[in-house]
């Protein structure tokens, strides 16, 4: 049995991001959030694109304005109205001043503003009564936030909001970006059904699938979904051999226990996967299996996790060991690699009783800036998937604890953001 942090290098060492250069596809800027961008991008625009105001009030020469003060106003004559969008027609002289508006361009012969506040208008006139502090107040100079030619944004970075708002703003409407991971997904064992089949006796539907694809479709992968595969050597054969030909990642569910149906790992190894773990010393999820399947004809090889079947080891070893996977792979930093731990102030005793790092689930909440972890009430048995709903964290007890009192911090791995 593999300690946790051991099996997670082991993994992690096994993938390899999609390539930079082959790996990619081109998409609108509208369809881009979530995606990883592939290629750094720069502008040829300046930001600001000109010497434009940051208030509402009076564009001036400072040299006209820098002694004045509510005693001794100065008056200028207002030449022009600047408001944003207008390209101004005047070059201001001495004595004079354009009343403007917030992001609208500074006039030439004008190096400052003044705020409207600091000001009283008289028709065609305008009183200054508060000198400047200095050349260039107000003002937001040209190319002062980013310089045409200079890194706009750099390669792997996820687009959120923010950043698809620079490149609107830089009219980089077409991205390079890497394309998300096909991951083929398939439930192994005799007693699944699809959920809209009738349940005979004996039988239970495949959440898994269902399970595993919404956790690939929320890491920026694409599911493929192969459907249930009976506890059946041939079909298993066939359906992993499909499997691995057609994704960069599969995830079955089931088979990989020790009872006389579990045929997962005699099928890896028939078809010459490499197995480099076949157990784990967490709870729940101690059969996760992995291996590998070099690919001459791509650069890459295949990794293929084999989950237990249970629901929520599945998901709990897809949270702990396959995220962060999906994340090297869909050409994330390593920085954004790990799975997120946090502190948290525990409400209950939390207890665990063997040598395997354990996990339980329950709820996260922020009071006052801290973190409270609450255990959900029911069975805390891995074949209990109902009181997994709604959890947003799984508290770990590390090996060689038993025991962490209500009260005490424990680290939380983040299941929900
Ligand atoms: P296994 O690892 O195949 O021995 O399965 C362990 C337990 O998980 C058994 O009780 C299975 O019925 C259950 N199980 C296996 N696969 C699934 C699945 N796809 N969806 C829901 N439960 C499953
Ligand atoms: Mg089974």
């Amino acid at each position: 049995m593999l300690p946790v942090k051991q099996a997670e290098e082991v993994i992690l060492g096994l993938v390899q991001p999609l390539d930079a250069d082959e790996d990619l596809e081109v998409v609108d800027l509208l369809t881009a959030v979530g995606r990883i961008l592939a290629a750094p991008v720069t502008s040829q625009l300046d930001f600001p694109h000109w010497d434009n105001s940051a208030m509402d009030g009076y564009a001036v020469r400072f040299a006209d304005v820098q002694h004045c003060n509510p005693q001794q106003p100065v008056e200028l004559r207002i030449v022009e109205e600047i408001p944003a969008g207008y390209q101004p027609q005047c070059q201001l002289q001495a004595g004079q001043t354009a009343r403007i508006l917030t992001g609208a361009v500074i006039p030439m012969g004008a190096d400052t503003v003044i705020m409207q506040e600091q000001t009283r208008r008289e028709g065609d006139r305008v009183l200054i009564l508060t000198a400047p502090k200095e050349v260039g107040a107000f003002v937001r100079h040209r190319a002062a936030f980013y310089q045409a030619g200079m890194p706009l944004l750099p390669a792997k970075i996820k687009l959120n909001a923010a950043e698809i708002a620079v490149l609107a703003a830089a009219q980089c409407t077409q991205l390079s970006v890497y394309r998300r991971p096909r991951v083929a997904i398939l439930s192994t064992g005799n007693e699944l059904v699809m959920p809209d089949q009738t349940l005979q006796p004996g039988q239970i539907v495949d959440s898994n699938q269902y399970a595993l694809a919404a956790f690939v479709a929320q890491n920026g992968g694409v599911p493929m979904l192969l459907g249930i595969v009976a506890d059946q050597p041939v079909a298993l054969k066939h359906a992993i051999a499909q499997a691995i030909e057609s994704a960069d990642l599969v995830l079955s569910t089931g088979g990989v226990s020790v009872g006389d149906y579990d045929y997962i790992e005699q099928s890896l190894e028939e078809l010459e996967g490499e197995i480099h773990i076949r157990a784990v010393a967490v709870k729940p999820g101690k059969p996760l299996t992995v291996a590998s399947f070099p690919q001459p004809q791509k650069k890459s090889s295949v990794l293929y996790f084999g989950l237990p079947g249970n629901p929520v080891s599945a998901l709990v070893t897809a949270w702990r060991f396959v995220q962060p996977a999906l994340k090297k792979l869909s050409g994330m930093p390593e920085s954004d690699w790990q799975p997120v731990f946090v502190k948290a102030r525990s409400h209950q005793d939390l207890r665990s009783d063997d040598q395997r790092e354990t996990y339980l689930w329950g709820y996260l909440h922020l009071v006052d800036g801290i973190y409270q972890f609450k255990l959900v009430s029911g069975s805390h048995s891995s074949g209990n998937l109902i009181n997994l709903a709604q959890t947003t964290g799984l508290a770990m007890i590390p090996v060689g604890k038993t025991f962490i009192p209500a009260g005490e911090i424990v680290d939380v791995l983040k299941v929900v953001s």
